[in-house]
């Protein structure tokens, strides 16, 4: 019988979700396991490093990598499974952009090893112990992987072949992309986002829009929005209209803002940037016309109190990835 082609999938800084929307694929996993050797999945599997070692380069068919990249482990099986796979996708918001384990990109290593290990009110260290690469003991080393200093994406580490969005992405949407493989259907060129639209998550979304003009924002927990107009003309910051579609607008179909975990639309390279910008165009500026420099500026600050938490709301997916890359001291 002829050989399958091997597939694996790798996590790492990463929650977890990517593996559950693989196994969210229900009885359709085993039609991968009917066209792929599946022989790397640290989650399922208990193959070690060393085997992916001994493989020849481009042994692996495919790999979805997900997970952003916090560390030297990290980095180094990115760089081994490069090595080992004819196609590398990343998979998931993490590996394309950064995600929530980038928001850490808002501190440095030093501030965050503070906050985790020394000023943590639930955690007792007297001796103020930090984490280190490497520790002699009298029965020999220890050695952990580095903590880098910033969190960076897959493709700052290594070349990606294929992008595949969402936290998690879709399972229908990852399907799509794995029937294609089966069938042997084009992907598309190299470097490009596979398994979503490349249009906003507005253009997917049911609900009414019409002239959008704010006078302030909400949180969630201030309004029960109405269940068909649009959730960001209700004052609820959406940021459908920043982020990539192909996720079918889940959220706001359930009366939720989209919170932009598809990552930016295709042509925009900074998703924050995009959409503080749509939110400037839509603030109504009417009533501040003439008023003093003093009172416009108490103004706009009061206007910003609304949003307590910019960077961790425009950036949620994205800031390793964004131009910023994360907060400049
Ligand atoms: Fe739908 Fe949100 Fe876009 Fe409004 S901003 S159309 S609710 S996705």
């Amino acid at each position: 019988m002829a050989e399958k082609p091997k597939l694996g999938m790798y996590w790492a800084s990463s929650c977890g979700g990517c593996e559950i929307s693989l196994v969210n694929l229900d009885e359709k996993i085993l039609d991968i396991a009917a066209n792929f050797d599946f022989v790397f999945c640290p989650c399922l599997l208990d193959t070690k490093k060393a085997d992916i070692e001994a493989m020849p380069d481009g042994g692996l068919a495919l790999t979805f990598f997900n997970g952003a990249i916090r560390t030297a482990e990290n980095e180094e099986m990115a760089r081994l499974l490069r090595a080992k796979s004819q196609t590398l996708a990343a998979f998931g918001a993490c590996a394309c952009e950064g995600s929530i384990p980038g928001l850490a990109n808002l501190s440095g290593r030093e501030d965050l090893f503070k906050a985790v290990y020394l000023d943590n009110p639930s955690t007792q260290n007297q001796m103020k112990t930090i984490p280190q690469a490497f520790t002699g003991v009298p029965e020999g080393g220890l050695r952990i992987p580095e903590f880098c200093e910033r969190v960076k994406t897959l493709k700052d580490v290594v070349a990606v072949d294929y992008f595949l969005p969402g936290c998690p992405p879709e399972p229908s949407r990852v399907w799509s992309v794995v029937e294609a493989i089966i069938s042997g259907k084009p992907l598309g060129p190299k470097g490009g986002v596979i398994g979503a639209g490349d249009c906003a998550v507005c253009d997917e979304c049911p609900r009414t829009k019409k002239d959008k003009r704010l006078k302030r924002f909400f949180r969630t927990w201030e309004i029960v929005p109405d269940t068909e107009s649009c959730l960001l003309e209700q004052g609820l910051v959406c940021m459908g209209i920043a982020t990539r579609s192909g996720c079918g607008g889940l959220c706001p179909r359930v009366n939720m803002p989209c919170t932009g975990c598809y990552g930016p639309p295709a042509g925009v390279s900074d998703q924050g940037a995009k959409m503080v910008g749509a939110l400037g165009s839509i603030l109504d500026v009417e009533p501040l016309r003439g008023l003093s420099e003093e009172d416009l500026e108490r103004e706009i600050e009061g206007r910003r109190a609304f949003l307590p938490d910019p960077a961790g709301t425009f950036y949620k997916y994205s800031l390793p990835g964004s131009i910023l890359k994360g907060a400049r001291k």
